[in-house]
């Protein structure tokens, strides 16, 4: 009984020393003071760039830990790939080479696409239904040497984690925004999704940003926040941290009177507010090359996605635009293109597993490739791949590897492999 009552009397002790001790580090911790800054934190402060340090002096202290965290998570990270170095992204990232020692050997050049052309996809969806084998054969399949991934329906962040360490420079793992929690306007719930992900260190985007999403009658989860809410201004602090561009989805074709000029104009203001982000409007953002124009024509950091762009969204039910005439880009967009070359991003967001079949897939790629490969090829190659890599800072492809057009691949790699459900059974 008595020692029993020591050894609490002890412990207490000890449990007041480490609360002391505790409560100490937390009010040293946010102070500007060198004198009083806690040491593990100063020696941290003077690893850092002057701007990295200059930006976490700026914070408010409850938000310090959190920088500090990211900051801790993006050094482990560039050591790694400092260690791993290039050489490994390209061996490891080429099971789509086929430069075989055989007799049997195509002539050199025999396999290269037009003007060596190749693409990246800068948004893509992976739910459960769906599985890696299949995703990377079909970007094998047809000239995708990277896809910007991200968790889509029930599927966990932390797979999209492990396809990208298993398939290093071909998957880019991206965080994932919309989620219960983002549709709820819930930020605690929210930031439990979105945190662990930009955590990790590993993830190198941030998918799209659901601004005004129309539910078409119920299919989907119906989205209409303001650029001012906390919960997108919250998700542009992300953004600007990682380094990462900000893909904003809006509808405006299904947007009408006021609602449309409202949305426009504080989208002017909110790209405006922020003159040094890069900001993308994915699906083209539903407008026709008229105010894309405007908009391209006031805005510097102003980028569009040519997702859902092409003629097999016009039987869906929401009003996407079609950038083609037959099998080619229209004149206007053309125009625009050249005259704006590094604002238009190529993207398929392939979202639910029914998209990644190879009939779906293919039939689409077929026709980006003939349209794309009909533009001067500098032009060419910016949309294709050269502006993403510009954007989330990729290093272009190694002339080592080879990728092929959808009709080269059917002869060099046989049929498309994994699986994929065709269900249509759809959720936001
Ligand atoms: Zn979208």
């Amino acid at each position: 009984m008595i020692h029993s009552n020591i050894f609490n009397a002890s412990f207490l002790k000890f449990l007041c020393a480490l609360l002391g001790a505790v409560l100490l580090g937390t009010v040293l911790l946010p102070t500007d003071s060198a004198a009083q800054r806690n040491p593990k934190v100063q020696a941290l402060l003077e690893k850092m760039s002057q701007q990295e340090r200059q930006k976490f002096l700026a914070l408010p202290r409850n938000e310090r830990r959190q920088f500090i965290r990211n900051y801790q998570a993006k050094q482990a990270k560039r050591k790694e790939l400092d260690t791993r170095g290039d050489q490994s992204e390209r061996e490891l990232a080429t099971p789509l080479v086929t430069s075989s020692k055989s007799a049997a050997e195509p002539q050199p050049g025999s396999n290269s696409t037009p003007n060596d052309l190749y693409f990246i996809d800068a948004h893509s969806q992976m739910d459960p239904n769906v599985d890696i084998e299949r995703i990377i054969s079909l970007m094998n399949h047809s000239g995708i040497y990277r896809t910007l991934l991200s968790n889509h329906m029930g599927r966990p962040w932390t797979d999209i984690n492990e396809y990208a360490k298993q398939f290093p420079g071909r998957i880019i793992p991206t965080v994932r925004v919309k989620g219960r929690g983002y549709f709820l306007n819930d930020m605690g719930r929210y930031l439990e999704q979105l945190l662990p992900p930009i955590e990790s260190g590993n993830f190198r985007a941030l998918a799209e940003v659901h601004l005004w999403h129309d539910s078409d009658g119920g299919k989907y989860t119906e989205v209409k926040y303001s650029f001012d809410d906390p919960i997108i201004q919250r998700t542009l602090k992300e953004a600007k941290s990682g380094g990462w561009p900000f893909i904003i989805h809006i509808e405006f074709n299904s947007l009408e009177g006021n609602d449309y000029q409202n949305y426009m104009e504080d989208l002017g203001h909110f790209l405006k507010a922020n003159p040094d982000h890069p900001f993308i409007l994915i699906h083209m953002a539903q407008l026709e090359a008229e105010p894309v124009a405007k908009l391209l024509a006031a805005h510097s950091n102003l980028h569009f996605m040519t997702s859902h762009a092409s003629p097999s969204y016009q039987r869906g039910g929401k009003p996407f635009i079609n950038m083609f005439e037959d099998d080619s880009l229209k004149q206007g967009w053309k125009a625009l293109i050249a005259r704006y070359p590094d604002r238009f991003v190529f993207a398929l967001d392939n979202v639910f597993s029914f998209f990644w079949t190879p009939d779906r897939f293919l039939t689409k790629m077929r026709l980006w490739w003939k349209a794309i490969a009909e533009l001067p090829p500098k032009q060419a190659h910016l949309l294709a791949h050269g502006n993403a890599e510009r954007l989330w800072k990729l290093p272009p492809k190694s002339s080592s590897v080879v990728v092929f057009t959808p009709d080269q691949a059917e002869k060099h790699l046989g049929s498309v492999k994994g699986n994929a459900s065709t269900s249509r059974r759809r959720r936001r």
